[in-house]
């Protein structure tokens, strides 16, 4: 068993995508053993995102996630990490494959609707940013 993080980022919120992500989280056994509703401030996205701020588009990608509403959550299941970023497809929906989140929503390599962490570190550190150990269902 292994634990992620997902958010559905302010675009797929405003676009009103909450309902299709998660079910397509639930069809593909990713169980959410934690969610909430969230409006980051900049100082959380970027605290958030500090191993991209030495990247051009930092400001312009915090400034997004800070931009309104977002959902976190904790997806558990086995290999949870890569089977969730799988269904995210590729950051840049151009290159998204068919049957992914991405390609099905997104419209912009920035306003790509998710977010999944990366590695085993990095869902530790995220999960953590955001939810306590009585927040989590076991
Ligand atoms: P992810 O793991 O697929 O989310 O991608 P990264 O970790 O590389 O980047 C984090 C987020 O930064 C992405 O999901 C996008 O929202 C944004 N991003 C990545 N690359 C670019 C880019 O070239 N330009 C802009 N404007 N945003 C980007």
């Amino acid at each position: 068993m292994e634990r992620t993080l997902s958010i559905i980022k302010p675009d797929g919120v405003k676009r009103g995508l909450i309902g299709e992500v998660v079910r397509m989280l639930e069809q593909n056994n990713l169980d959410i053993v934690a969610m909430k509703m969230l409006h980051m401030t900049k100082k959380q996205a970027e605290g958030f995102y500090a191993v991209h701020r030495e990247r051009p588009f930092f400001e312009s990608l915090t400034d997004f996630m800070s931009s309104g509403p977002a959902i976190v959550m904790v997806l558990e299941g086995d290999n949870a990490i890569t089977r969730y970023r799988d269904l995210m497809g590729a950051t840049d929906c151009r290159e998204a494959a068919e049957g992914t989140i991405r390609k099905a929503f997104a419209t912009d390599i920035e306003q790509n609707v998710v977010h999944g962490s990366d590695a085993p570190e990095t869902a530790s550190f995220e999960i953590a940013y955001f939810f306590n150990r009585f927040e989590i269902i076991r």
